[in-house]
């Protein structure tokens, strides 16, 4: 099923050829040869035709793309890394200003700092950062933006040893409404800079970020241990037990589904429920192996992977699970510690997938992001400890797909009772008004509609998790 808008009024392709003139980049009208790649992302599911993409090459064009929209009042939507699933970096009819060929990544040793593009991906900052046996906290799969990513908060394997990814954001440049080029920091700016750590895309482009830097790895203990659903509620009980004692250098995801043909899967197990216990030790490897012992020892795994690997490897395991073009539709919740009720709907959720590609995620929060004050940064979930992500997943062909997304809003309805009221941005569908109030809670959201109607009045970037002036 292709999730499509309505068609908004198309230009004349021959309107974009006065753009060309400031335009270093290429102008992908639906007659390019690459027109139909250029417009795809991640989600499969989102089939939206865009009069024309804007592929800019540096500030100089984004500024000259959001100039010529705003004077021809054109809807716009911004893409980076294209994962977004709710599938905002794309429009029907309008115009795409897409970064993802801005690249550029400098890292600087000594002073512990990257600046980095918007169009650069996770596995990219990752590989030259680790250059350095150094990293920021990113995203779990290599091809994620980390625009979206940053904007929206940004949680991964590193995140209860050193903060979200916005806790370690010292600056952004970006391209206003207006069509100017603003710096926010700590120090310039700064009720913007509070706003783009966790506010998204709704005050301007963000054209270039700069992250603190940390050591890490290169070899880090980590990796996934699988176990049969069977014994799910053991494992999970004694999982709860293991989250709730972890030091801020363990970070634990859950991953629940039906065991993909991974190699390392035995043959007989494809296709079974599992579930999966992964773990990340942000330390040295030989203290994280005492740490980890229990987890190894409990239950009867039928693979063990948590073992010392390059952190970029890591960084790399659950690419194979999500590649670009299938079909996706995600609900998320955030939980507290598990309780015996949250335990056995996941299970029983879990025994009634429809589609061998669907799963679940759990991810923990806590540690060094939880000791962040809540009015720190728009951000939030300083008090969270999970964050769940039910991914309907199917091919193209598939003819299911109302009874795979079915699956998913029975599963979210499910777990509603053991919920808290809150939910994280980034893993938002289209939910409406509502859900993005909940991602930030009355007195954020009252914050940023402030700072929205500063910087951006008229909504004119409104393809996003939307933050209304008013
Ligand atoms: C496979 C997968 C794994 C993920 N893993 C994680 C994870 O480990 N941790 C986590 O926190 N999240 C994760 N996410 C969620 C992810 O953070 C969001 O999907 C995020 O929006 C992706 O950013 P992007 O740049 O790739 O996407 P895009 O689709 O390009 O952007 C999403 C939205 O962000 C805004 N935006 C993008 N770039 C800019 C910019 N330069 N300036 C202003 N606004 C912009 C726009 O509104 C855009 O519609 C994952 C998503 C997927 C699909």
């Amino acid at each position: 099923m292709a999730i499509q808008t309505p068609q908004a009024p198309s230009l004349e392709t021959s309107a974009f050829d006065e753009l060309r003139g400031s335009f270093r980049g290429e102008l992908l009208l639906p007659t390019s040869p690459s027109y139909d790649v250029a417009r795809r992302i991640w989600n499969g599911a989102i089939d939206r035709h865009p009069a024309c993409i804007a592929r800019c090459t540096g500030v100089a064009d984004v500024v000259a793309a959001v100039r010529f929209a705003r004077e021809r009042d054109l809807l716009v939507a911004v893409r980076s890394g294209g994962h977004g699933v709710a599938g905002h970096a794309v429009c029907d009819g309008g115009l795409v200003i897409d970064l993802s060929a801005m690249k550029g990544i400098r890292v600087d040793p000594q002073a512990r700092t990257a600046r980095a593009q918007a169009g650069v991906l996770w596995g990219e900052l990752d590989a030259e950062t680790q250059l350095h046996g150094l990293a920021t906290v990113g995203g779990i799969v290599t091809h994620t933006g980390i625009a979206g990513l940053t904007l929206g908060g940004g949680i991964g394997w590193l995140m209860r040893k050193y903060g979200a990814t916005v806790d370690n954001l010292s600056s952004v440049d970006l391209v206003s409404a207006d069509g100017n080029v603003v710096t926010a920091s700590a120090d310039e700016n700064p009720e913007l800079f509070w706003g783009v750590r966790g506010g998204g895309g709704n005050f301007g482009i963000v054209t270039s970020f700069e992250y603190r830097l940390h050591p890490v790895g290169p070899i880090v203990l980590a990796g996934p241990i699988f176990h049969p659903l069977e014994d799910a509620p053991e494992v999970l009980r004694f999982y709860r037990e293991l989250a709730a004692a972890a030091p801020d250098e363990l970070t634990t995801i859950l991953e629940l589904e039906l065991a993909p043909p991974l190699p390392f899967l035995p043959e007989d197990v494809h296709g079974k429920p599992i579930v999966m216990v992964g773990a990340c030790y942000a330390g040295a490897p030989e203290d994280g192996a005492e740490v980890v012992r229990p987890l190894k020892e409990f239950g009867r795994p039928i693979v063990d992977r948590l073992e010392p690997k390059p952190y970029v490897a890591l960084q790399s395991t659950f690419d194979p699970l999500v590649p670009h073009g299938w079909h996706r539709y995600w609900k998320s919740v955030e939980l507290p510690p598990l309780t015996d009720g949250a335990i056995d709907t996941l299970i029983d959720h879990t025994s009634r997938i429809t589609s061998p590609r669907s799963y679940t995620i759990i991810l923990q929060l806590g540690g060094a992001l939880g000791r962040v004050a809540e009015d720190a940064t728009a951000f939030s979930q300083r008090d969270a400890t999970h964050n769940v992500v039910i991914n309907a997943v199917w091919t193209p062909e598939d003819p299911d797909a109302e009874r795979h997304i079915r699956w998913a809003r029975d599963f979210f309805n499910a777990l509603q009772p053991h919920a808290r009221d809150r939910v994280y941005v980034n893993f938002l569908g289209d939910e409406g008004p509502d859900r993005v109030r909940q991602a930030y809670g009355t007195e954020k959201y009252d914050r940023l509609v402030e700072l929205k109607r500063k910087y951006d009045p008229t909504n004119f970037f409104r393809l996003n998790q939307n933050i209304q002036p008013g």
